[in-house]
């Protein structure tokens, strides 16, 4: 017997953005079904961690227990290498237990994550189909018709809503013509679990190497003496340099052994997998007549540090609201939906697009050096000066971003020259020309040289990154408009009866 049935939405995929939107519809008491094509266990390729935001959203849906959380290690301190230097090593200076935040993250393997939040969103009265894949979305009038497919057979389900929740590859996404594979906003990676670890629970590590430039690595330490270790990278480097992914993971994997004395002797206990995320510099338009995206298929994963179950769960929250707003009027038009890109581009512009404005500097592998010399000076100075790491970031997750406090702490002599002079200025910051220096945390030189290198290199790429820039700077406005990040608060609102 195939699936069939109909509801008022349904979600396709069961990740921690299915699950999350489906709890919040359930809660309203709308008849919500989701499609997951997994039966659990499953893997899911992933670092893991769960940052303090998304902790908040869990112990929100009332499912911290059942996930086991208080059992798990709790991690409040990371080491960051940059080759074989430790550069920072402290607690996370910003996990400051603001705005019903805990003080740490926990690493969830994915498994039992997404299988924990799936079951927590059908006792909120959904109802989850597993082991059942989308294999076609379709929209004739008001109705919505997906296809499934199980071992038994194919079905079809009906609903006025359905919801892209089916992460980067996803059949929704490409069924309304939003799919994305634009490489400059595509981060690709590989990971593995390892047993034999020596590492200290609270504390997870990252690094850093010059010839796996944009990216970094990583080991979590899960408990028991294993870890979650992976590394990552741009798709976009990858493709222009010829670089495989894979042989810098096994590059990193070896290095761990010598870099990481809690790593000597540790082993591979499962297979090394791929995966890939799509990052908010890529964001357009994520509603279309009869639905919206959210999580991985619509592109909200943080551009430097390729988080995404948060932002995931969050855009899951602020969409469910949308969705209950279209059923209650009865309008599934593309119109009824705009209001979730408004909603989410509220709450996720103000620190997204600065990350993005970074991240899309830093895509220029002959600036590698530079940054690496930059965000190394960063994590020392972190080291002794709390409010800079407090501010700044230790280069981890769940970071309060506060654009215009990070500007003046990293680079305020430039921050002020670009907020004066405009793209003008930012055409000179790039060429070189002309910066002031104060309050600079970096190497002028080897910018300058960097920028020679990248224009004999390719003149033709140099000058579209240039022109990313400046465009990713003129979106700029909303993270130095408002005064606070309105993802400090979470994605919750009084009246949403969540
Ligand atoms: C190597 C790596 C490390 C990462 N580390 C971290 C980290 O440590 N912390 C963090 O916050 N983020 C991390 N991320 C990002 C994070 O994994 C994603 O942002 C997150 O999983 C997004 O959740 P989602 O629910 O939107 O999508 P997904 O987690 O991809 O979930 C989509 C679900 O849809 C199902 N599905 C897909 N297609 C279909 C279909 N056709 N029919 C039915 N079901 C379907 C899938 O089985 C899956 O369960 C990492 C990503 C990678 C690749």
């Amino acid at each position: 017997m195939g699936t069939s049935g109909k509801f008022d939405v349904i979600v396709a995929g069961g990740g921690p953005s299915g699950a999350a939107m489906a709890w919040a519809l359930a809660k309203r008491g709308i008849n919500v079904a989701v499609i997951e094509r997994s039966t659990f266990p499953r893997e899911k390729v992933c670092g893991d961690f769960v940052e303090p935001a998304g902790l908040r959203i869990i112990a929100r849906m009332g499912c911290g227990e059942a996930l086991g959380l208080s059992e798990r290690p709790a991690i409040d301190r990371v080491r960051a290498y940059y080759g074989p230097h430790i550069a920072y090593q402290n607690d996370v200076a910003y996990y400051e237990g603001e705005a019903g935040m805990p003080r740490h993250g926990h690493i969830v393997p994915r498994d039992q994550l997404d299988h924990g939040l799936l079951e927590n969103a059908a006792k909120a009265g959904a109802r989850v189909f597993y082991g059942t894949s989308v294999k076609s979305v379709t929209r004739d009038g008001e109705m919505v018709t997906v296809g499934t497919k199980t071992k038994n057979g194919s079905g079809e389900l009906t609903a006025p809503v359905v919801v892209g929740a089916d992460g980067v590859q996803s059949v929704v996404a490409n069924a309304f013509g939003l799919r994305r594979d634009d490489k400059r906003h595509i981060g690709v990676s590989q990971r593995v679990y390892l047993e034999g670890v020596e590492m200290d629970e609270d504390e997870a590590c990252i690094w850093f190497d010059d010839d796996h430039y944009p990216g970094y690595g990583w080991v979590f330490p899960t408990g028991g003496g294993r870890a979650n270790a992976g590394m990552g990278m741009l798709s976009e480097t990858c493709e222009r340099f010829d670089i495989s992914v894979q042989q810098c993971f096994r590059e990193s994997m070896d290095r761990l052994k010598y870099r990481h004395p809690g790593c000597e002797k540790a082993t591979m206990m499962t297979k090394p997998l791929g995966g890939a995320v799509h990052m908010y510099g890529a964001i357009e338009r994520n509603h279309f007549a009869g639905g919206l995206l959210v999580g991985d298929a619509g592109a909200f994963v943080d551009p430097m540090t390729a988080e995404g179950i948060t932002q995931g769960m969050e855009s899951s929250i602020i969409g469910s609201r949308t969705i209950a707003d279209c059923l209650e009027r009865g309008r599934f038009e593309e119109e009824d939906f705009a209001r979730y890109e408004h909603d989410f581009r509220s709450y996720f512009d103000h620190g997204m697009l600065y990350l993005s404005f970074y991240a899309t500097m830093m895509r220029n592998r002959h600036f590698g050096d530079f940054f690496l010399s930059m965000t190394r000076q960063g994590f020392e100075r972190a080291q002794h000066d709390r409010e800079f790491a407090r501010v700044s970031g230790t280069g981890f997750g769940g970071c309060n971003v506060q654009p215009a406090a990070m500007a003046a702490q990293i680079w305020s002599g430039i921050a002020a020259h670009i907020a004066e002079g405009g793209a003008g200025a930012i055409q000179d910051l790039v060429a070189g020309r002309g910066m002031p220096l104060d309050g600079f945390v970096g190497d002028w030189n080897l910018w300058q040289s960097a920028w020679r290198a990248s224009v004999q290199d390719d003149r033709a790429w140099h000058m579209s990154w240039l022109s990313d820039i400046v465009r990713a700077a003129s979106k700029l406005g909303p993270s130095f408009t408002q005064r606070e990040n309105p993802r400090l608060r979470g994605p919750f609102e009084t009246g949403d009866g969540l």
